[in-house]
């Protein structure tokens, strides 16, 4: 709006407000965007390891708890940050208060664990900002259409400062974490990975839903479908807003406001895999149903796939899940057992999903025969591929994870020489 003040919403991330003395250095922060004249909008993460902690005490009293229940303990973690950081903004001589997530309100669906956001109410948030109050919001946390606390899923508060900057439509969703920016792959197993000045909403949605958990994978589909400008950019180095009339971070922007089109943007990978192989089914038409009509019914998130017919007419079928939906795979496949008249289920929770991901895979071929290669000659066996339009995923064992990231940045010409 012509002659309106910019509206920025800040997320900080578990180690940003990892104690203490980080939730105040992230207030000196606050305060020095909110005196640049934006009205700001804050919204919080638990403390590093807080929400483990939380998910551990529900996991030691029973493995199938209540998932109402699990999400009224593990949302406390957000609310504890968003009181201290607006007592540390207070001190600072700012005017902030929090909010937890039905305070807003922020409606969410029924499904606890992993709830999806439903309507969001920016009309309070707005009107605290109008007379100069800084929100701070619990993030990762909304409420049910009973009036029950939800949790959107680990990761959830970048969905959280992503909804809300639609809702109060800010000019900016700004992410600190501890890295500064979006790299080619993840920083800390590759050092010559290098930062990206901007990224694609399709590559980073791609890039997180393949393990690049930099941004929470909901976070980005949502910022693409509103037209939420992200920044990611850290809250651990000093330094102003904007570096030469650059922005410090990565941007995610739209495909036309990137210059330079590299075939390979990002390298992902994700260790929360794992292989189920059922073999020697007898072969005939409505196996595949048979096997993955249960399977999704039982809830289980099935990947990666490979039927491989042999010529005795029996076929294998190979496939992936996250680890966590392993022993409901098994559990479910047993039960289809006698009818669908296979011979053993092998599993293997050991493998990794190593991801290429670029829009310039559209029109460029080769990405996948160069990942092939690369693999091959560090001797690393491929157990599963599968392809997407700008993406190309293979399962390797767990041990070859690094060396397979580290070659694979290389062959693509992505390190920072
Ligand atoms: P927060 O607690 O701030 O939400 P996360 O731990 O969820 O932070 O996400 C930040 C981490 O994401 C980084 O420390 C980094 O190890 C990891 N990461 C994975 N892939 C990438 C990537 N491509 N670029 C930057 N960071 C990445
Ligand atoms: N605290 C939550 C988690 O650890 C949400 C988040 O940090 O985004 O998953
Ligand atoms: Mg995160």
């Amino acid at each position: 709006m012509p002659g309106s003040v910019p509206r920025i919403v800040m997320k900080f991330g578990g180690t940003s407000v990892g104690d203490i003395e980080r939730i105040k250095a992230v207030a000196e922060r606050v305060k020095k965007q909110k005196e640049t004249g934006c009205d700001v909008l804050v919204v919080v993460s638990a403390m590093a390891g807080e929400t483990n902690k939380l998910v551990g005490f529900c996991d030691a009293l029973s493995e199938l708890h209540d998932p109402c229940e699990y999400d009224s303990i593990v949302a406390t973690g957000e609310q504890v940050t968003s009181g201290l950081l607006a007592i540390a903004l207070q001190k600072l001589g700012v005017n902030a208060r929090s909010f937890a997530g039905w305070q807003v309100p922020i409606r969410t669906d029924s499904q606890h664990g992993k709830a999806s956001l439903d309507t969001i109410d920016g009309a309070r948030l707005l009107g605290c900002m109008a007379e100069g109050i800084v929100p701070v919001v619990a993030g990762f946390q909304g409420v049910g259409p009973d009036g029950r606390v939800t949790t959107l899923g680990r990761g959830g508060s970048d969905t959280s400062a992503v909804a809300l900057a639609a809702a109060v439509k800010a000019d900016r969703c700004d992410i600190y974490t501890d890295v500064d920016g979006i790299y080619t792959t993840d920083p800390r197993i590759v050092a010559k990975a290098r930062k990206l000045e901007k990224i694609t909403y399709e590559e980073m949605l791609e890039l997180a839903s393949v393990g690049a958990k930099v941004l929470q994978t909901r976070s980005v589909g949502l910022a693409m479908r509103e037209g939420v400008r992200v920044q990611v950019l850290s809250s651990f180095v000093d330094g102003p807003a904007l570096v030469e009339g650059k922005l410090p971070g990565s941007l995610v922007v739209d495909e036309d406001e990137i210059v330079e089109k590299k075939l390979v943007t990002g390298i992902a990978y994700s260790r929360d895999e794992a292989k189920l192989s059922i073999r020697r089914i007898p072969d005939r038409p409505g196996i595949a149903a048979a096997i993955f009509g249960p399977l999704s019914e039982a809830n289980v998130n099935v990947d990666m796939i490979v039927q491989s017919t042999g010529a005795d007419g029996t076929t294998n079928m190979t496939f992936t899940t996250s680890k966590t939906d392993l022993p409901r795979a098994i559990s479910t496949l047993e039960s289809v057992q006698a009818s669908v008249e296979y011979e053993e289920l092998v599993t293997d929770a050991d493998v990794v999903k190593i991801s290429v991901v670029g829009v310039g895979m559209r029109s460029h071929a080769g990405v996948a025969s160069t990942m092939f290669r690369t693999l091959s000659e560090r001797s690393i066996n491929i157990q599963v591929i599968s392809t997407s339009e700008i993406k190309v995923s293979v399962l390797v064992a767990a041990e070859y994870a690094e060396l397979a990231v580290r070659a694979l940045h290389t062959a693509y010409g992505l390190d920072n020489v």
